[in-house]
């Protein structure tokens, strides 16, 4: 709206409700009464605070204008309708200078703080400076004690403040009175008017009571706006007829005008504060309630769209979100996995790494990621890593549960384990290197020592290699160590046991679980299979390639070390080679049988 429509329409409302209140006030004064109400003030304070600071001077002009005239018109000589207007605007600029920067920016009474202010600055501070500027006037005329400027003045600004701010700043938003239906607003405005009018119409009952709960209904279902009107009504209704002697006020024993004008202003203001902090704290709470359903909603989001399932459990594990991402993941729905615990779904060798991890994570200890086996719903299984904290309660911090972040690491464990069996092999054979034989003997050592079981080690030597070398060359003398792997390890039948290749033209044989007799009936064999192979070798006294080993075995105690098995089948094997190659050697003193 062009800035002089306002100023128009803002100088017609202020003539009006200056008029009413002061004929208003006018009547209460000829009866000996207070200043009723005076909503002016508010009005103009209200237009300032949702209007740029640089157009003040022009409202507050038409206020002033608007103040002196309705003054002189009505009532005073013009240098008290001078003065008094002066009051006035005094008391307008000062609510609006100290609420400005609270209320302004984003203008809404039902936030504590500007509630608060409001209360504070425009309805105590404002008006009692004002009142007391006004006293000055008054009272040097007609020598009135300071009370005076309280009843002629305070009281009646205050409530016109505390009314008219409110319900001005409701009304410049889209959605004043809640967005009630227009029936709903009339109704209820009918019904209020009517029940303030019953009420204070009659001096036979003390109904006064009887106005609040109308008021709750108008503040509960036209909220703030609601409330403000409210008062309003009950102000204007109760005041004029407590001024013409009728109402509840006015069945209190030998009461005065004056003291009957501010029960009723009490009435109001009590009214007033009452339906502010209920009107406070619904709006706090429908307030929280749209944060939390905000949060809930993008909580929601990033959940279901992350590839990563997201998990939340209880504290003893049992779950009670999952992400629908699992379904891609794993092929479960998420309500197939709610309720349960780890253990439907997770390997049952990863079970108790996982209930570490958790047990972990409730002592509140730092945690990594795991990777384990997760069973997907054809009974197959994936690798997945799963990051996991504890989740507390926002108000007493005690843990609730686990809020889990799995993915699926399949590819990632695929290409960990391919490299892993590259730098566990041998470039030129392809078996197995001195590495993994080392790791493989370190863990059937560990095994041997714990099942009390007996370890048995080949170590097995080409025989005159050297001299094979130089007879047919080198790059034959790979094909060969090739040739005498490949045949070899067909004698291996085991899954636990590992054929390796030591060093040059050195092999070696892990076998757990094996006694003397069962690791020289496996040395034999390979010797007679890489005998068989006939690979000419004319460097060698049988014509051929052949190979010596040496075997022991170890009974395992306390007081031996993994190396011992392997030296002893070492000395074996130079036995082996000094008694003529092409044989089997077994340790001294390792003969050991189950
Ligand atoms: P012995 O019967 O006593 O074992 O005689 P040997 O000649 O095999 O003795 P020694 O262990 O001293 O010789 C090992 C030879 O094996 C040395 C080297 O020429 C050969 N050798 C070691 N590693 C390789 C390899 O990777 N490729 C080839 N072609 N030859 C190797
Ligand atoms: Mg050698
Ligand atoms: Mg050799």
């Amino acid at each position: 709206m062009p800035l002089l429509r306002r100023l128009a329409m803002v100088a017609i409302a202020l003539t009006c409700l200056d008029s009413a209140a002061l004929l208003l006030n006018l009547h209460s004064w000829g009866q000996g009464g207070v200043t009723i109400l005076w909503p002016a003030n508010g009005l103009l304070v209200g237009v300032l605070l949702t209007a740029r600071r640089r157009h003040w001077a022009a409202f507050l002009a038409v206020g002033y204008a608007v103040d002196v005239s309705v003054n002189i018109a009505l009532t005073f000589a013009v240098w008290t309708s001078a003065y008094l207007a002066c009051c006035n605007m005094l008391e307008v600029i000062l609510a609006a200078v100290f609420l400005y920067r609270i209320i302004s920016p984003k203008p809404d009474l039902t936030q504590r703080r500007q509630l608060v202010s409001l209360l504070l600055y425009g309805v105590i501070l404002a008006p009692a400076v004002a009142s007391m500027l006004a006293q000055l006037n008054t009272s040097s005329a007609a020598g009135m004690p300071l009370f005076t400027s309280f009843k002629h003045w305070f009281t009646a600004d205050a409530l016109g403040m505390a009314v008219m701010i409110p319900l001005y700043l409701s009304f410049r938003e889209r959605s004043h009175f809640a967005g009630r239906s227009r029936l709903e607003v009339i109704g209820l405005t009918a019904l209020l008017s009517v029940t303030a009018f019953g009420v204070f119409w009659q001096t036979r009952f003390p109904f006064l009571f009887l106005v609040l709960p109308v008021l709750l209904l108008l503040g509960v279902r036209l909220r703030l706006a609601g409330s403000a009107m409210g008062l309003l009504i009950v102000s204007i209704v109760g005041g004029y007829l407590t001024i013409q002697g009728h109402g509840p006020v006015a069945m209190v024993r030998g009461s005065s005008a004056t003291s009957r004008d501010l029960l009723v202003q009490f009435f109001v203001a009590v009214s007033m504060l009452s339906l502010y902090v209920i009107e406070v704290m619904t709006a706090e709470r429908e307030r929280l309630q749209s944060n939390l359903k905000a949060s809930e909603t993008l909580f929601r989001l990033l959940a279901e769209a992350s590839n990563d399932v997201i998990v939340l459990a209880d504290l003893s594990g049992e779950r009670r979100y999952v992400s629908p991402a699992v379904t891609t993941v794993l092929g479960w729905e998420p309500a197939e996995l709610v309720g349960h615990t780890p253990v439907q779904i997770v390997h049952p060798d990863d079970v108790s790494e996982v209930e570490e991890l958790m047990q972990a994570c409730r002592e509140g200890k730092p945690v990594d990621t795991l990777t384990y086996r997760c069973a997907r719903r054809d009974g197959s299984y994936v690798w997945m890593e799963a990051s996991i904290r504890l989740y507390h309660d926002e108000t007493t911090w005690e843990p609730i549960g686990f809020v889990n972040v799995v993915r699926d690491v399949t590819i990632r464990k695929a290409a960990e384990e391919a490299l892993e069996n590259l730098a566990m092999a041998d470039g030129l054979t392809g078996i197995a290197n001195r590495r993994r034989f080392e790791e493989k003997l370190d863990q059937e050592w560990r095994r041997a020592m714990r099942d009390g079981s007996l370890l048995s080690v080949l170590m097995i030597d080409v025989d005159h290699f050297k001299r094979y070398n130089d007879l047919y060359g080198h790059v034959l003398g790979d094909t060969c160590l090739r040739q005498i792997a490949v045949a070899a390890q067909e004698v291996i039948h085991r899954a636990s046991d590992l054929f390796a290749r030591y060093g040059g033209e050195e092999f070696v044989v892990v076998l757990p679980n094996t006694d003397s007799i069962g690791a020289q009936l496996v040395a034999e064999q390979i010797r007679l299979v890489v005998e068989m192979l006939h690979l000419p070798h004319s460097g060698n006294p049988h014509g051929v390639v052949t190979v010596s080993i040496g075997c022991a075995t170890q009974a395992l105690d306390h007081d031996s070390v993994s190396t011992s098995v392997v030296e002893a089948a070492d000395q074996a094997l130079y036995q082996a080679k000094s008694e003529g190659r092409n044989r089997v050697q077994v340790a001294v003193g390792s003969v050991v049988s189950i």
